[in-house]
């Protein structure tokens, strides 16, 4: 049992560090006044540290990293930039599934640009009346005999890249009656029919939600991933994956929040001396610290059993999503309170992490979803089917 990094993987997570401060931080807080989304040679900068495809064997174009290396470099980015985190590793996400349960043709025409950064790609599973129950996706594609392709209808919507990504996965029922059969296809930007808007929200303010709506659009038959109606088991398999990089993420913003309220603790003055030194505000840092390691070590374990493919690996993913969806909120209330009004305030991060982070309680499964599922696996008992 080894608790730290190895020292390749260190170093790979320093050098990225230094990127990060040097090229992506200045220019973080001027792109988020102005809701700017992040400039491509940065996304495109993102792939040559592994962030885009590098999970994939070099034969596919990767680097072979291992899951506890990517999200260690995910979570680095994620107390830097949550938005561009959000860009890269959705897209990162299905070029994960084109590449790996995609045709050779798929994998040709849209992986390398993906892991470029040249292109990007959005996800698109839930929709206006279907959500912690994904089983429910009201989607159509329907064969088209006389055109040899699919017919496309339906809408999806609070799809991260939905309004800005060159094409994307949908996923869309295909059986018919009784038959709740799911399918997944590769939709580009510019087929006819295929519309985006920007859906408001509290966070991400540089990578906006989208609304999709698809009105009739035709699809190549080639635009299908993998076989007919077995889609539903791509995306839960890639969702558990995102699990665990959403703990990632929040152990890297919670570290980072902890690092600025340590930061702030130490200079401000209050009744002469650093407000560090008074202890109501040690047990804030006392709590931020525990709950900072905890997740950083439930991240690695949940990458860990990914690594190792074991049959643990969802509950280890599940419960990593969970817990550290929780904590990194805790942590961020924390520091905002040691901040004071100056937490309050855009002229510290501080209050962009705390709203970028909201949703992940919510996303990628609900934690609601995943204490279902936890318990599920222990007492062998659903509280969501039968
Ligand atoms: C910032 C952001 C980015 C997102 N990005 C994407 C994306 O890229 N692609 C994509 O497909 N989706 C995306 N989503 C959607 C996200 O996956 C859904 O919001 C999530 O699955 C929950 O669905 P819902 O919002 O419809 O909530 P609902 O399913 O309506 O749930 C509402 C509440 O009820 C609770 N609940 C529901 N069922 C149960 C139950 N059986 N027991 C107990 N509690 C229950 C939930 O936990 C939640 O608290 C994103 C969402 C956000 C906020």
């Amino acid at each position: 049992m080894d608790f730290e990094l190895a020292d390749w993987q260190r170093a790979a997570s320093d050098a990225f560090a230094d990127y990060l401060a040097r090229e992506v931080a200045p220019i973080v807080g001027a792109h988020e006044r102005e809701r700017r989304l992040p400039p491509r040679e940065l996304v495109r900068a993102m792939s040559g540290y592994g962030l885009l495809g590098g999970l994939l064997p070099e034969a596919l174009g990767g680097q072979g990293l291992d899951h506890v290396t990517y999200g260690t470099l995910l979570a680095q980015l994620a107390g830097t930039w949550a938005s561009l985190r959000s860009m890269i590793s959705t897209s990162n996400l299905v070029l994960l599934i084109i590449a790996e349960r995609g045709s050779a043709e798929q994998r040709e025409r849209f992986v390398p640009g993906l892991i470029r950064g040249d292109t990007l790609a959005f996800f698109g599973l839930t929709e206006p009346n279907v959500g912690s129950d994904a089983s429910g996706v009201e989607t159509r594609a329907e064969r088209d005999p006389a055109r040899g392709g699919w017919r496309l209808r339906g809408r999806k919507l609070y799809i991260s890249n939905g309004v800005h990504a060159d094409l994307g996965v949908v996923f869309a029922r295909t059986g018919s009656g009784a038959d709740r059969a799911v399918s997944a296809f590769i939709v580009e930007r510019g087929m006819a029919g295929f519309s985006a808007r920007e859906v408001h929200a509290m966070g991400m303010h540089c990578c906006p939600l989208g609304e999709l709506l698809f009105d009739d659009v035709l699809l190549p038959a080639g635009n299908l991933i993998g076989t007919e109606g077995e889609a539903f088991a791509i995306a839960k398999h890639y969702l558990n994956l995102g699990r665990c990089f959403v703990a990632y993420v929040c152990a890297g913003v919670s570290e980072a929040a902890y690092r600025e309220a340590c930061r702030y603790a130490g200079q401000r003055q209050q009744f002469g001396r650093p407000i560090g030194q008074f202890q109501l505000v040690q047990q804030m840092v006392a709590d931020m610290m525990t709950r900072v390691e905890t997740s950083r070590l439930l991240a690695a374990r949940a990458a860990d059993a990914l690594d190792r493919k074991s049959v643990d690996a969802q509950r280890w993913c599940s419960m990593a999503k969970r817990h550290n969806s929780d904590a990194v909120l805790r942590v961020c209330e924390d520091a905002m309170q040691v901040l004071g009004g100056a937490g309050y305030t855009s002229d510290f991060p501080l209050e962009r992490h705390y709203r970028d982070v909201r949703h992940l309680a919510i996303a990628e499964g609900s934690n609601q979803i995943q204490a279902l599922l936890l318990a599920q696996g222990e007492l062998g008992l659903s509280a969501l089917r039968g």
